[in-house]
C-alpha cells in the first residue's frame, strides 16, 4: 500500500498511516492538496492527513481541501486515526539547551508547546517549518548549535540529533486526529462504527443552523464535530462541517440528510468511514432506533402479556405500580421559589412521595401564564434538594426534553401532548421515566398507543396517567374516567395513576374522586396543592390548599394497598 502523508519519513502523520496500514510504503508530500493530488492521480493508493488536535483545533488546511478533494467522489474517505502525540526538542550532537534560539517545527506543533517554550525558552526565535521530522532534518542539515527542532522524538535518532527535552506538549493528553482516504472504496468492516462528513451551505436567515441541528437531534444521531470555515469568494458567508455518527446507509441520518438537503442553500456529502476504536476512542452514543422503521413486535409492548407481574419504574426512592399507592403532589404552576418550597416542605411532611410543579405550562390562552421556565426547573431541583422528594414537571416539546430532563426526574407529558409524536419519540431517547397524560380527547386505544411510541423507542419507564376526559357534562372541567383506570391496568403491565385535579376542576370533590381512583386500582395519584390557591396563577380552583392536602394524605394511608389485577373481578 502507497501511502501519501503531508509530511516526511519520522513524522506524526507517518505514525498515524502506519497505525491504519502497517506495512505501507511512504509517499511524502510537502502540502495537504499534494497529498490528494497523489492519490488522485495513482501516485499513492491512499493518504492520510491531520485534520484535528485536541489542543489547538481544527488543522485549517485540511478542512480547506475537503470539498475540493471529496466532493466529487473520486476520493473515498476511509477511516479515522487517533494518535496520541508527544512532542521532543531536538538539536544537533553537543548542543546545549540554554545556547538555542530559533525552533523550528510545523505551526501546529509550535502551538502544541507554547507553555514549555515560554517557560524555558522565552524570546527563543519560532520558526514556521513545513513538517515536524522536516524540520529535525533541516536543523540536522544545517549542524548549527543555536537551532533547535520539535518533532516527534524518534526523529532524533533518524536525523543525527540529540534529544534536550521530552514530552514538551501543552497537555499530556495531546493527540490528533487524522483521515485516511482512498481512491476506490475499500471494503470497510461492516461491523465497525461508522462516522460522516458532510458540509452545508446556510442562508442568513434565524435558526438555519438550528434546523440542521435539530435534523440530527430530532433522530438521535450524535454530532461529533461541527466546524465552520469562511466561504472565501463571498465574504462573511460560511461553510460548515459536521461530522456525526453513523453511516449514509443508515436510515435515520437518511432521513436526516433529506431533511437538510431541503433545509440548505447547498450540501456536499464528503462520505461516510470506519470511526477509530483503538485507544482515545471516544464512548460513542447509543444507536436509537430509526424513526420511521420501527420492526412491528408480535405483540405491543405495552400489552399485560409481556409482562404478567407488572412494571415498577422506580424514580429515586419511589417505586411506582407497586403495592403503595404512590402520591405526587405540589403546584400546578411554579410560580416563585418560596411558594414552590413552602408547598414542598409541607406536602413532604404530610407524606407525600413526589413533587409536581409546571415550568413549562400548556395554556389555552397565549395571554395567561407560560411558567417560569428553566429558572422554574432550578427551583424544582432545589425543592429536591431541601426535601428529598424527587420532582415531575411537564415537556412541551421535543427540543426541551433535554434540558427539563437535566432537571426533573420524571418528564410529564401532557393531555396536551399525547400524540405529538416527535415529543413522544424524545421521550423514549431521554432516558428520564415519563408520565404520559391521557388526551381529554383520546380513546383508551390512542392512549395505548402513545405509550407505544415511548416504549418502541427505547424506554421501559412510562406511567399512565387518566386525568379525565372531555364528556357532554359541564358541571365539573372534565369526568375522571374510572372505567379506563381498571380496564388500563387489564391491558397493560405499565403503572397506572389518576390526576383528580385536572379532572374535576375544583377542590371539593378531589378527595372523593382521589379514594375512588385508588380503589379502581391506581397506583397512586397527582394532586395540585397550593399554600394560597385562591392566589394560584393557574388552576387555583382546583388545588387544595396545605391542610385539605394534609388531611387528605391520612386518608390515602388509610386506603390499604393497591389491588391487583383480577382481585376484585
Ligand atoms: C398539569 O398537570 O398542570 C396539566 C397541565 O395537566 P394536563 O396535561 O392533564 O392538562
Ligand atoms: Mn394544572
Amino acid at each position: 500500500m502507497r501511502v501519501a502523508i503531508q509530511g516526511t519519513r519520522g513524522s506524526f502523520s507517518e505514525a498515524a498511516a502506519r497505525l491504519r496500514w502497517p506495512d505501507l510504503e511512504l509517499v511524502p508530500c510537502r502540502e495537504v492538496g499534494d497529498v490528494a493530488a497523489a492519490v488522485r492521480e495513482g501516485r499513492a493508493d491512499a493518504g492520510c492527513l491531520a485534520i484535528e488536535n485536541s489542543l489547538v483545533g481544527s488543522v485549517t488546511p485540511t478542512y480547506d481541501l475537503l470539498h475540493e478533494a471529496f466532493g466529487d467522489g473520486t476520493l473515498h474517505l476511509n477511516s479515522e486515526v487517533l494518535l496520541p502525540v508527544h512532542h521532543a526538542l531536538m538539536a544537533v550532537p553537543g548542543a546545549p539547551l540554554s545556547g538555542i534560539t530559533r525552533v523550528l517545527s510545523h505551526p501546529v506543533a509550535l502551538g502544541q508547546c507554547r507553555i514549555w517554550l515560554g517557560r524555558h525558552l522565552p524570546g527563543v526565535e519560532q520558526v514556521s517549518a513545513w513538517d515536524t521530522a522536516g524540520s529535525a532534518e533541516i536543523v540536522a542539515k544545517a549542524g548549527d548549535p543555536t537551532q533547535a527542532a520539535i518533532a516527534p522524538s524518534h526523529a532524533a535518532a533518524h536525523y543525527g540529533l540529540q534529544l534536550l527535552e521530552e514530552r514538551i506538549e501543552d497537555d499530556p493528553t495531546n493527540q490528533t486526529r487524522f483521515l485516511t482516504f482512498t481512491r476506490s472504496d475499500l471494503e470497510l468492516d461492516p461491523t465497525a462504527p461508522r462516522k460522516t462528513s458532510l458540509i452545508v451551505w446556510l442562508d442568513h436567515r434565524p435558526g438555519m443552523l438550528a434546523a440542521v441541528l435539530q435534523a440530527f437531534a430530532a433522530r438521535g444521531i450524535n454530532l461529533t464535530a461541527l466546524q465552520s470555515r469562511p466561504e472565501r469568494s463571498a465574504p462573511w458567508t460560511y461553510r460548515f462541517y459536521f461530522d456525526v455518527e453513523g453511516a449514509i446507509s443508515d436510515p435515520r441520518l437518511g432521513e436526516a440528510l433529506e431533511a437538510i438537503e431541503a433545509l440548505a442553500a447547498r450540501i456536499v456529502i464528503l462520505g461516510s468511514y470506519a470511526a477509530w476504536t483503538g485507544e482515545g476512542a471516544v464512548a460513542t452514543a447509543p444507536q436509537p432506533a430509526a424513526p420511521n422503521h420501527r420492526p412491528k413486535p408480535d405483540m405491543p409492548l405495552f400489552d399485560r402479556r409481556q409482562k404478567p407481574e407488572g412494571t415498577i419504574v422506580q424514580i429515586g426512592p419511589v417505586e411506582v405500580g407497586g403495592e403503595r399507592p404512590v402520591v405526587i403532589a405540589g403546584p400546578c404552576s411554579v410560580e416563585s421559589e418560596e411558594m414552590l418550597l413552602q408547598t414542598a416542605e409541607a406536602v413532604a411532611a404530610a407524606g407525600a412521595d413526589m413533587l409536581r410543579g409546571g415550568a413549562f405550562k400548556p395554556r389555552t390562552s397565549p395571554y395567561d401564564f407560560q411558567g417560569l421556565g428553566v429558572r422554574g426547573l432550578k427551583f424544582l431541583a432545589e425543592a429536591r434538594e431541601r426535601t428529598g422528594l424527587p420532582v415531575v414537571t411537564e415537556v412541551l416539546s421535543w427540543e426541551e426534553v433535554p434540558v427539563v430532563a437535566r432537571y426533573a426526574d420524571l418528564l410529564q407529558i401532557g393531555a396536551r401532548n399525547m400524540q405529538n409524536f416527535a415529543l413522544l419519540r424524545a421521550a423514549g431517547r431521554s432516558g428520564k421515566p415519563i408520565l404520559l397524560k391521557r388526551g381529554a380527547g383520546a380513546t383508551i386505544e390512542e392512549w395505548l398507543h402513545a405509550a407505544e411510541y415511548i416504549l418502541a423507542h427505547g424506554n421501559p419507564n412510562v406511567i399512565l396517567c387518566e386525568r379525565g376526559i372531555r364528556t357532554f357534562e359541564r358541571a365539573t372541567r372534565h369526568t375522571l374516567d374510572l372505567n379506563a383506570v381498571a380496564l388500563v391496568r387489564e391491558r397493560t403491565h405499565l403503572p397506572v395513576i389518576a390526576d383528580p385535579s385536572h379532572a374535576a376542576g375544583m377542590r371539593s370533590i378531589v378527595g372523593p374522586l382521589t379514594l375512588a381512583a385508588l380503589a379502581a386500582g391506581a397506583h397512586g395519584v397527582i394532586v395540585e396543592v397550593h399554600p394560597d390557591p385562591s392566589q394560584a396563577m393557574s388552576d387555583g380552583p382546583q388545588s387544595l390548599d396545605l391542610a385539605m392536602f394534609a388531611e387528605l394524605m391520612l386518608r390515602i394511608r388509610a386506603a390499604g394497598p393497591v389491588p391487583a389485577v383480577g382481585a376484585m373481578a
